[in-house]
């Protein structure tokens, strides 16, 4: 037996480890599963290399809980550790054994799958347990099988022990206040968030399957009798669809991969953006597109962020722009640095490539899609349009790349881009100043009778609506040349006609200069403006109008920064 005190350089950190390394306690089972997933993957890494030139077997990582022990161990036969080796590994705090081996290796395929980074991980288990065992035995030939074994005091013994197979067990004796740790569907429950996707088969406990009686006998409602039998529970797919190839997936595979994802949703998402990319960062993931619901805070952070197959985070707002917070799916990147204040996540370098790579990729497959089928498309653009509106104000990179499929909707249900419904209308909608005016309603009801008077004029209207409109057609004036909005009521209109060409008043002068008092009294006479000549046969002899840039002042206000602005 060897005895010695675990090694930490600086100054006593081992308490401050034991109870905040994590604020999330659970957090320790990702990390010792994800540490026998990396033994996992060295033991195939050396393999490949000839490093390892045993039975390698099929590679494994169960996690067994025994309640009345009061013990959870992880346990797996990748590559283990000699005495000498856990010296090395673990009796030093904070010297990354992963981080090493990625060093030494770089370069080489296959090295990059490995997890750990921090050295650190492994004493999260004190966290939870007031006693930590460690049964192992190396890869080489002829190894001895050693435990390491420590209360965390942070004394710790080696001893030699048997052990036949190769690998580690990591055996944690849960203390009396972490007991929650030894109930199934709590450890199932994490293992479902952390785990699931994991690249090694992570097993827990047994799942029971129901097969056909092999007797054929009958129950009374003369089917043939069912009966029970266990199989190990995988909790992972270990090949997720974000790993394989595009070319190697169906339109099918990436519905079922959604619904891997979210179980609980029942909505089918409008298309997919996978991808790719591993210069100058790393970066494999599936983004879906939903349909954009009326309350959008409901499907907003739907996004899992992974690292090597290790899921880390829900909560994504740091690396991607807000308005992709609208998107679904999985990112996964090592390159993302994960333990650090979500602060510092949005000064990080690769973050920010990260980030605009993916709003780029968002942009040029909204093109595609554009140029490919736009009928397609089209069919689509109800549910995109926020998400677009949202995008191009708020990202100045989309903002130009969405000039090319940005549309506008007429009230008769045709789609045209901007330049093309600039080029419809501009003839007869060009006003004196050569701005060409896109007259839309954002209520067909409410503003019947205008839409009516400009479509007897001949004008066409469009059809706009929704929280972002007044910014968004601000935003556009401001990106294409002598292209205006006005809303059908706003005094706009009579700015298009050409003197001489209004209708004259319906009533006679007393009684406009009777009812134009009884009209401002009810208005306020500062945003409306009494109006008696018209425009039409049809209109109202009466007609209250508003001009455009008073309007979109209020609605800017109502609708600025309500979180959608940012
Ligand atoms: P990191 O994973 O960041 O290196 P950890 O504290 O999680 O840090 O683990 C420290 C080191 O201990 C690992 O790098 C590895 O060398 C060794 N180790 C931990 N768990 C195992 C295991 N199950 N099998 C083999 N080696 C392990
Ligand atoms: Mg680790």
């Amino acid at each position: 037996m060897k005895t010695g005190n675990i090694n930490v350089q600086t100054e006593n950190i081992f308490p401050i480890i034991k109870k905040f390394l994590y604020s999330d306690h659970e957090i320790f089972l990702r990390e010792l599963v994800s540490n026998a997933v990396d033994a996992s993957q060295k033991l195939k890494f050396f393999a490949s290399n000839g490093e390892f030139t045993g039975e390698m077997g099929d590679l494994q990582v169960e996690v067994i809980l025994d309640e009345a022990a009061k013990t959870l161990t992880i346990k797996d036969n990748g590559i283990g550790m000699t005495a000498e080796e856990i010296d090395k590994y673990i009796n030093q705090i904070a010297f990354s054994g992963a981080e090493e081996f990625v060093q030494k290796y770089e370069g080489k395929e296959g090295a990059e799958n490995i997890i750990g980074h921090f050295g650190l991980g492994f004493y999260s288990a004190f966290m939870v347990a007031d006693k930590v065992q460690i049964k192992t035995l190396a890869r080489y030939e002829g190894a001895q099988a050693v435990q390491w074994e420590s209360n965390g005091d942070p004394s710790y013994t080696i001893t030699e022990i048997d052990k036949a197979d190769r690998g580690t067990e990591i055996v944690l004796h849960i203390s009396e206040e972490s007991k929650e740790f030894l109930e199934k569907n709590r450890i199932q429950g994490i293992l479902d968030k952390y785990c699931k996707f994991l690249p090694i088969p992570v097993i827990f406990g047994t799942e029971t399957k129901y097969k056909d009686d092999p007797s054929g006998e009958k129950d009374e409602n003369d089917k043939v009798k069912q009966v029970s039998y266990e199989v190990p529970n995988q909790v992972n797919n270990p090949v997720p669809a974000w790993t394989k190839k595009p070319a190697d997936l169906t339109d099918e595979d990436y519905g079922t991969f959604y619904r891997e994802l979210y179980p609980m949703s029942f909505d089918q998402p409008l298309f997919h953006i996978h991808l790719n990319v591993d210069y100058p960062f790393n970066l494999t993931g599936i983004l879906y597109f939903p349909k954009i619901k009326e309350n959008v805070e409901v499907q907003r952070n739907k996004i899992n962020l992974y690292s090597n197959q290790v899921f880390i985070t829900d909560s994504v707002e740091e690396i991607v722009p807000e308005f992709l917070t609208l998107l679904h799916g999985v990112i996964d990147s090592p390159d993302i640095p994960l333990n650090v204040s979500r602060s510092y996540l949005q000064s990080d370098g690769n973050v920010k490539k990260i980030s605009t790579h993916i709003t780029k990729k968002v942009a040029d497959k909204l093109r595609e899609m554009f140029n490919k089928d736009r009928e397609d498309f089209e069919s689509k653009y109800e549910d995109l349009r926020i998400f677009i509106e949202y995008g191009t104000l708020s990202d100045e990179k989309f903002a130009d790349k969405a000039k090319a499929f940005s549309m506008v909707k007429s009230t008769d249900d045709k789609y045209y881009t901007i330049e093309e419904f600039k080029e419809k209308v501009k003839d007869l909608q060009t006003d004196k100043d050569g701005k060409t005016v896109f007259l839309y309603t954002n209520n067909k009801d409410e503003q019947y009778s205008f839409v009516q008077a400009a479509k007897d004029r001949g004008y066409e209207v469009l059809e706009l609506d929704g929280p972002l409109v007044s910014h968004w057609v601000s935003n556009i004036e401001s990106k294409f040349e002598n292209v205006s909005f006005a809303r059908v009521d706003a005094d706009t209109l009579d700015k298009l006609i050409a003197k001489g060409d209004e209708m004259p008043s319906k009533l006679s002068k007393e009684d406009e200069e009777a009812l134009k008092p009884v009209f401002e009294g009810v208005v306020d006479k500062d945003k409306f403006k009494v109006q008696f000549e018209s425009m039409s046969e049809t209109d109202a002899p009466v007609v209250l109008t508003q001009p455009e840039f008073i309007r979109r002042m209020m609605e800017q206000q109502k609708y600025g920064g309500a979180g959608f602005m940012g």
